[in-house]
């Protein structure tokens, strides 16, 4: 159980949400959990090619003139998903990429075409963090809300990863969600702690963008992360910020060094920072703050 947020489960917690469910055997938990997990990452597949698809339209319906042609329905469910090769409309069953991509063996079931094995394991990293969450917090809401925020962050990052952009339609929402859920005092961190950490996010992130403007002339960030970083001081309190930071720098200094050295990536070349911050974020969740027991 985790050490910084053990005192909160206390028993009346577990009683008023958890208990049902809490007295199924705990392969059934860990099933159900898994199971959860795999469907909403099929929907996190979804969400992650279609939002930016979505919001480019928007952009454009917004910015051009009347001659452009009304858009067909475009959504997260119309149209349809299909295979981007032959148009082939995927059934029920294959669009659970996890069960589909074995038994095609990671091929389109009418032209053969190549799946990408990003698919399957995006809804295997979102089963993981399902089951994870109700290893952590045990049957509680605060699992299933912990859940949420690490569903909330995968998708986040790869749509980041994709088009270096983290929308504004994804961030606000989940630094809202995290002031709603610390309302209590009871789940991750003191309401007061959780403003002044959604606060302090934006503004930490905000200054080391403008010091790297002036003295430098270069962009390293853009204020998606800042938003990020500001959602992330919500769930997990201003404490838990400075070990994010370093945590995700020190991860995007590596993987920046890796990626020029293997030559994927040119040196002057910016890093989308959403996927770092979000790791640390998550870290921080099911670890707490090792960091400052390590360094005193
Ligand atoms: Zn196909």
């Amino acid at each position: 159980m985790h050490p910084l947020y053990q005192a909160e489960f206390s028993g009346r917690y577990l009683d008023a949400y958890g208990s049902a469910f809490g007295t199924l055997p705990l392969a059934a938990q860990y099933g159900f959990a898994i199971i959860f997990g795999l469907v909403i990452g099929s929907f996190l597949t979804v969400v992650v090619h279609r939002l930016p698809i979505m919001l480019e339209r928007a952009w454009q319906a917004e910015t051009l003139t009347e001659h452009t042609p009304p858009a067909e329905h475009y959504n997260l469910a119309v149209p349809r998903s299909a295979c981007p090769h032959c148009g082939h409309v995927l059934r029920a069953w294959e669009n659970i990429p996890v069960v589909s991509y074995v038994l095609l063996r990671g091929r389109c079931a009418k032209c053969h075409a190549r799946v990408s094995a990003r698919y399957p394991l995006t809804e295997l990293a979102t089963a993981l963090f399902a089951a994870l969450s109700l290893f952590a917090f045990g049957p509680t809401w605060i699992a299933l809300v912990a859940f949420g925020l690490c569903a909330m962050l995968l998708a986040m990052s790869l749509i980041d990863f994709d088009t270096r952009y983290l929308p504004d339609s994804l961030t606000l929402p989940l630094l809202w969600a995290g002031l709603i859920v610390n309302l209590g005092d009871t789940a991750f961190v003191p309401l007061h702690e959780a403003v002044i950490g959604a606060i302090a996010g934006y503004l930490f992130l905000w200054c080391v963008y403008w010091l790297f403007r002036l003295v430098r002339g270069v962009e390293g960030m853009g204020y998606g992360d800042f938003k990020l970083l500001a959602a992330l001081g919500a769930w997990l309190g201003w404490e838990a910020l400075p070990q994010i930071v370093l945590l995700s720098a020190i991860a995007g200094a590596i993987f920046g060094l890796a990626a020029t050295g293997i030559g994927k990536m040119r040196f002057e070349e910016p890093l989308p920072f959403g996927p770092f911050l979000a790791a640390g974020g998550v870290i921080t969740l099911f670890f707490g703050t090792p960091f400052y027991t390590l360094f005193g």
